[in-house]
């Protein structure tokens, strides 16, 4: 069996497919196994559950993860990776590879065609650019997972585990937050992959919320003003709200305002989220009226 997360194979691996890293893909891999059984342990993958992994590479963390659970899905982007997934992890027989952009797949179709009646974990350690959006799709269309379990930039995870308050806290950590409960499940320094990205990362499990943590007339709206509120920093929500797109004046901003009982020279970055729900309440209210 093949050391995966050794560098000698993945040389050995460029030498005998031809393989050269893609920087566009955010392909930096895994070649620590300490942080392999950090994110399989974190996720709390038994053989109960099933994984859908989203850029398995050359599968290091693919390996694992079919050792620990009942069935694997793995979907990868770049189509020179399948013939070496073929020879890394091919002898998984819980294992399917699927070769596509996860931005491009039919997500609900996707989840009823291999998970059905299943308990789903995602997994995922993916480039950046991806994985807002990814993280975002599987939340707001409510697909049926438990937890999403991912590798971010550093600068990202704290901007989602943020509470009201500091420097970071914004729409992305409102809106993480209102749908699940985040937590780290470890610290990955750049020097645990291969090529050594610029950025350290983070693991944090997403833990996907069944019920609602605070009550809403209209979660949309909630939303919106979230948005609107954030739109635009260091602005005071009566300005912020009264130039946004949710088409307020600044005299109906302001009614909103102190019915929610938030000053309207407060700043969102201030308010927590059952604020934000006070605040989208009575904004539903006024637009009824
Ligand atoms: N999971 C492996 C590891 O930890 O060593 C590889 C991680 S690497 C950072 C990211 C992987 O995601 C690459 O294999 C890349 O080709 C794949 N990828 C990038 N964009 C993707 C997309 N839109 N859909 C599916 N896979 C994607």
């Amino acid at each position: 069996m093949m050391e995966l997360t050794s560098p000698k194979t993945i040389r050995y691996i460029m030498e005998k497919y031809g393989f050269s890293f893609s920087k566009g893909l955010g392909q930096n891999f895994i070649v620590d196994g300490r942080v392999l059984e950090r994110i399989a342990d974190g996720a709390e993958i038994t053989s109960e559950d099933c994984v859908l992994e989203i850029g398995p590479g050359i599968g290091v963390m693919t390996n694992v993860l079919c050792e620990r659970a009942k069935k694997v899905v793995a979907v990868e982007i770049d189509k020179r990776l399948i013939p070496i997934l073929n020879e890394t992890v091919g002898h998984h027989h819980n294992l399917t590879v699927i070769n596509a952009d996860i931005l491009k797949l039919d997500l609900p179709a996707l989840m009823a065609a291999h998970f059905e009646g299943e308990r789903v974990k995602l997994v995922a350690n993916l480039p950046y650019y991806v994985t807002t959006p990814i993280i975002m799709s599987f939340l707001e269309e409510r697909l049926p997972i438990d937890a999403l379990v991912i590798m971010i930039q550093k600068e990202v995870g704290e901007r989602i585990m943020a509470p009201p308050g500091s420097k970071t806290y914004g729409a992305l950590s409102v809106a993480v937050q209102y749908f699940s409960e985040p937590s780290i499940v470890t610290k990955v320094s750049r020097g645990a992959f291969m090529p050594i990205p610029t950025v350290d990362s983070v693991v944090l499990n997403l833990a996907v919320r069944k019920e609602s943590p605070v009550k809403l007339l209209d979660e949309s709206l909630f939303f919106a003003v979230v948005k609107d509120g954030f739109g635009k920093r260091r602005k005071t929500l009566l300005n912020a709200l009264s130039s946004g797109r949710l088409g307020l004046s600044k005299p109906e901003a302001e009614q909103v305002l102190i019915q929610a009982g938030v000053s309207p020279s407060a700043r969102a970055e201030t308010l927590d989220m059952n604020q934000f729900a006070t605040l989208a309440n009575a904004v539903f209210k006024l637009k009824q009226a």
